[in-house]
C-alpha cells in the first residue's frame, strides 16, 4: 500500500510575518513521522508522534503555547482515531499537559471510556504517568500579551480567530503500509473561551474523523460551526461515496460555508491514498510527503 501522512497548522488569516513560523512548524512534524511510517510504523503511532512535534511547537495553539481562556488559563482539547476499528480516545478541557493527544491514545487503549474531561481526564493521565506540569510552562509571552489585548474587548467574538485573528490547531492524518488509517486533532481551543469550552476538536466526527472504508480527516476552524456539520465525518462520507480526497475536502468545506456560515479547513487522505484539503478562512499551514518528488511539500495554501 502508498503510505501517506499529511498535517496542519491551523486556518486563519496567518499574516506574512509569521508564515515561516508556520510552514517550519508542520514542515519539521512531517519529517519526524515519515521516517517511522517508512519504518513500518502504524498509522495511530504516526499520527500521535506528528501531532506531538506540533503540541511542541509554541507557534501553534496546542499543548505549548496554546490560547488563554477568559480566566487566562490554558485548557487543551485533543482526540485521536483509528480507522481499522473506529476506535477513539479524547480528552478535553486538560491542564497542565504538554501532549493531550497521547493521554487521548492511553485512553482509546484503556478499552473502557472513550471520552474524559477537566479534573477526571487530569486524574487519568497522572494514573497513567503523564507528566503534570507547572501551569505557568505552557504559557508563552505572546499569547499572554494576546490575552492582555482581547481580556476587556467587548467587540472580541469567538469567531473572530478564523479572520485576521490566529487559530492554529493542529492535526495529522495517515496511511501506513498495511492501508490502515489514522487522524488526530489537538488544540488549545479559541481565545478567551469560556471555561469549560469544548469545541470540535475531540469530538468524533467533528475535529477528526478515520474509518479505512472511507478515509481519514482533521479539521480547525471555528468549533462552533463545525461541530453543527460533523465536518471530518462529512468529507469521509463523501469519500465513501466515491469522490477523491480533493473533491470530498471541497465539498465538506462548501457545507460548513453555506449551511451554517462556518469557518474552517480540512486535510483528509482517502482510502486511495489521494490527499485532499480545503478551507474557509485566507490561508492554512498545512505539510504532507509529497511521494512523486520524494519531498516534503510544506506551504502556506493560498
Ligand atoms: N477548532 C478549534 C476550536 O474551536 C480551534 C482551531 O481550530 O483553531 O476549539
Amino acid at each position: 500500500m502508498p503510505i501517506r501522512l499529511i498535517v496542519h497548522g491551523g486556518a486563519w488569516n496567518i499574516p506574512e510575518d509569521q508564515q515561516e513560523a508556520h510552514v517550519f512548524g508542520v514542515r519539521k512534524a512531517v519529517a519526524a513521522a515519515w521516517p517511522l511510517l517508512q519504518d513500518g510504523a502504524s498509522a495511530l503511532d504516526v499520527v500521535e508522534e506528528a501531532v506531538k512535534h506540533l503540541e511542541a511547537d509554541t507557534t501553534l495553539d496546542a499543548g505549548r503555547g496554546a490560547f488563554l481562556n477568559s480566566q487566562g488559563e490554558i485548557e487543551l482539547d485533543a482526540m485521536i482515531m483509528d480507522g481499522r476499528n473506529l476506535n477513539f480516545g479524547a480528552v478535553a478541557a486538560v491542564q497542565n499537559l504538554l501532549h493531550p493527544v497521547s493521554v487521548a491514545r492511553r485512553l482509546m487503549e484503556s478499552k473502557e471510556f472513550r471520552m474524559l474531561v477537566g479534573r477526571g481526564a487530569q486524574d487519568f493521565a497522572k494514573r497513567e504517568g503523564f507528566t503534570q506540569l507547572d501551569p505557568q510552562a505552557l504559557l508563552t509571552e505572546r499569547e499572554l500579551a494576546f490575552y492582555d489585548k482581547i481580556r476587556e474587548d467587548a467587540s472580541f467574538q469567538s469567531k473572530a480567530p478564523f479572520g485576521p485573528l490566529p487559530g492554529d490547531t493542529v492535526g495529522a492524518v495517515a496511511m501506513d503500509i498495511h492501508g490502515q488509517l489514522a487522524a488526530a486533532t489537538s488544540t488549545g481551543g479559541t481565545p478567551r473561551k469560556w471555561p469549560g469550552r469544548v469545541g470540535d476538536s475531540p469530538i468524533p466526527g467533528a475535529g477528526a474523523y478515520a474509518d479505512n472504508e472511507c478515509g481519514a480527516a482533521s479539521t480547525t476552524g471555528w468549533g462552533e460551526s463545525i461541530i453543527k456539520i460533523l465536518l471530518a465525518k462529512t468529507v469521509t462520507d463523501f469519500e465513501n461515496q466515491g469522490h477523491n480526497a480533493h473533491k470530498a475536502a471541497a465539498m465538506g468545506i462548501a457545507i460548513l460555508a453555506k449551511k451554517v456560515s462556518g469557518l474552517g479547513g480540512v486535510i483528509t487522505i482517502d482510502r486511495r491514498g489521494n490527499y485532499g484539503w480545503a478551507r474557509t478562512p485566507p490561508k492554512m499551514a498545512f505539510a504532507y510527503w509529497d511521494t512523486e518528488r520524494e519531498t516534503i511539500e510544506a506551504a502556506i495554501s493560498v
